[in-house]
């Protein structure tokens, strides 16, 4: 572990190596078995066990009530760009089943290139029904060249009456975008102004900010999701928090005519068989499980929120400074900055002579991955 660097990878990302070198051991010997992690059943009694203290570790520190399922499954944030689509057309079929598809509609908030892909994901899907765009942050970018550089005004979101879903990306990892978390915040997601009176269809993705901090209103929502590479382990694990009404039949769904499901997307199949209805990724979860114990141990998304919240102080402390001398230029309006995601241009030679510099002496100083997205 002596010569690792500090990374700055988005994700895949850093992990604690005394997490790595606890799981270098159980590669080889998973748990006494005398089987590494790799090559143990996913039915094992030792590894079903793993999976629900995983899920427990999530239930605890994030605060997930009971009407809500912990679900595990794989493909990531973009394979639950479709799943959300078919899952919440399935259900709102079964809730409408004499509504024609063209009267569905499905309310995207873009903020980033992650919401702006996931919006052309349920055009694609949406088998003729309508995907709103509630709010798209780019016509309220104050910069020449208008970009997701904002969290828009709450008067600038318009929802539709009653969606089949409505989505938002908590975090925009490339754009270095977020909400606030503060409901006073005028970059906080506007909750007030979904209805009150019913099960809201709100999904969000939390790819980039998993756990990093408490998920505010989170029994509100309909599906958490976020793929495990970013914040709390491996490639390979994704994590569903869904409300159990959204987990539905969707083979009765598609004979009412909703488009059919494929089963490892089912939300119904994962529940069912307690996500090992094929084999998981056993591997991205074991390391994922170390990951969990360790933050418990240290305190738990509490202990973490204030550490995070110190962290991002410090570097956008830093940052003003140096834009003030006119070395770096931030880009995100103020009060929208992510916490996980900074992002910022060296200023000077445009085209990339200051840039270049700057990256290469944070290498000297082993630090890596900090060019941000192409
Ligand atoms: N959503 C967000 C916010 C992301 O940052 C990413 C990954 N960069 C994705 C979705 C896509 O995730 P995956 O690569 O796991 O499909």
């Amino acid at each position: 572990t002596n010569n690792r660097v500090i990374n700055f990878g988005a994700g895949p990302s850093a992990l604690p190596a005394s997490v790595l070198a606890e799981a270098s051991q159980g590669l080889l010997n998973f748990q006494n078995t005398g089987i590494g992690i790799a090559e143990i059943s996913h039915r094992s009694k030792e590894f079903t066990a793993f999976v629900q203290n995983l899920e427990s570790l999530i239930r605890t520190q994030l605060d997930v009530p009971p009407t809500h399922a912990i679900l595990f499954t794989q493909g990531g944030g973009s394979n639950q760009f479709s799943a959300v689509v078919l899952n919440m057309l399935a259900r709102y079929r079964l809730l409408h089943p004499e509504k024609k598809s063209e009267e569905v509609v499905m309310d995207y908030v873009v903020t980033g290139s992650w919401s702006k892909k996931a919006a052309e994901e349920a055009r694609r899907l949406s088998g003729g029904s309508q995907v709103n765009t509630v709010v798209d942050s780019r016509d309220h970018s104050l910069a020449q060249k208008k970009s997701f550089d904002n969290i828009p005004p709450h008067s600038a979101y318009t929802f539709s009456p009653d969606p089949a879903l409505i989505y938002y990306c908590e975090n925009e990892t490339v754009d270095g975008v977020e909400f606030s978390h503060d409901p006073q915040s005028a970059s906080s997601f506007p909750f007030h102004l979904l209805p009150q009176d019913q099960l809201v269809p709100l999904v969000a993705d939390y790819s980039s900010s998993f756990m990093c901090r408490p998920i505010p209103r989170l029994g509100d929502h309909a599906i958490i999701y976020a793929g495990a590479q970013k914040n709390i382990g491996p490639a390979g694990l994704t994590v569903l928090i869904v409300r159990k009404d959204c987990i539905v039949d969707v083979d009765a769904a598609a004979k009412l005519g909703a488009i059919p499901v494929p089963i490892m997307l089912s939300y119904k199949t994962l529940a069912d068989s307690k996500s090992l209805y094929n084999t998981p990724s056993v591997f991205a979860i074991y390391v994922t499980g170390l990951v969990l114990e360790r933050m418990k141990e240290q305190g738990g998304v509490p202990y973490f929120e204030e550490l995070n919240r110190r962290k991002q102080g410090k570097v956008y402390e830093v940052l003003r400074e140096g834009e003030a001398k006119g070395v770096v230029r931030r880009k995100v309006k103020e009060g929208s900055e992510s916490w996980m995601n900074v992002v910022f241009d060296v200023v000077g030679e445009e085209g990339g002579g200051a840039e270049k510099r700057f990256l290469e002496g944070a290498e000297r100083n082993g630090m890596k991955g900090l060019k941000g997205h192409r």
